[in-house]
């Protein structure tokens, strides 16, 4: 019998191949964040409001595969941390 026979739901399935797997797993996680900075030294902190996942995979290969469908099915679009980071500067300085 084949190991995913005996596993019942106790694995992942992969949303790009398919396949049933327990590990490795790789994920496209979605997490709505507020970023805190404050005065040197103090070191910024992310406040995570909520995260899930919202894709498991069993191979980076796959991840590569469906990584812009699945973002494109979540509305998500890709953010850098300069933009964010410039503006929050910026709110700390006019304080
Ligand atoms: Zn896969």
């Amino acid at each position: 019998m084949p190991k995913e026979d005996s596993w019942g739901d106790e694995c992942f399935y992969c949303d790009e191949c398919g396949n049933a797997f327990r590990t490795p797993l790789f994920c496209i996680s979605k997490s709505v964040e507020q970023m805190h900075f404050y005065e040197a030294p103090r070191l910024p902190e992310a406040e995570v409001f909520e995260s899930e996942s919202i894709a498991n995979f069993c191979s980076s290969a796959c991840v590569g595969k469906a990584r812009n469908r699945v973002l494109s099915e979540s509305a998500i679009t890709a953010t850098y941390p300069g933009p964010v980071q410039s503006k929050a500067v910026h709110d700390v300085q006019s304080r």
